[in-house]
């Protein structure tokens, strides 16, 4: 990926996406996701959806979009919302979930809010590495 040079940042880009891509690297594992357990037997409650009115059944679609958008959590809700503003119009996020919102639809904690923007917990890659723990 070719890189427009800023002198004017107070930083250096380059040098802080390879910092992160380090951090990136160091957390890659062979085993990749097989380190995961699924959400099956006694987790499987994990994978369904207790927000949902009713058991969630949804006719199946066939067409065609521009731009299918796997996910309708804050990743992809940003990334259709960018798409509109680029100009294109026929966009379909599909999302298993009943509602929009992603972790924020599956993780609920009555009465606590919580701003807090995702940049903020960049510093924190650098604190887990000194200090050898999380937060
Ligand atoms: C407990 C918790 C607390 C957090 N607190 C904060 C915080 O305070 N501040 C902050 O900035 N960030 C916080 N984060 C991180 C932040 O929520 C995530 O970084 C962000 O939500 C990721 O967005 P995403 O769109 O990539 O993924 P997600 O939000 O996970 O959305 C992915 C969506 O894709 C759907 N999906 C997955 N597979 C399929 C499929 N095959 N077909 C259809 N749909 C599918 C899922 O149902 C989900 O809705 C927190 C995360 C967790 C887990």
């Amino acid at each position: 990926m070719s890189v427009t040079p800023h002198t004017d940042l107070g930083f250096d880009p380059e040098a802080l996406r390879a910092k992160y891509r380090a951090e990136r690297d160091r957390r890659i594992r062979p085993d990749g996701s097989a380190q995961y357990r699924g959400a099956t037997g006694e987790f499987g409650y994990y994978d369904e959806d207790p927000y949902a009115d009713t058991e969630l059944t949804r006719e199946p679609l066939d067409d065609r979009v521009e731009v299918a958008i796997v996910g309708g959590g804050f990743g992809g809700l940003l990334a259709a919302a960018r798409l509109r503003q680029a100009g294109v119009q026929d966009i379909r996020v599909i999302e298993k979930g009943g509602d929009f919102g992603g972790t924020w639809y599956w993780n609920r904690y009555p009465g606590i809010h919580c701003d807090i923007e995702s940049y903020v917990y960049m510093p924190l890659t650098d604190r887990v590495r000194s200090v050898g723990g999380g937060c």
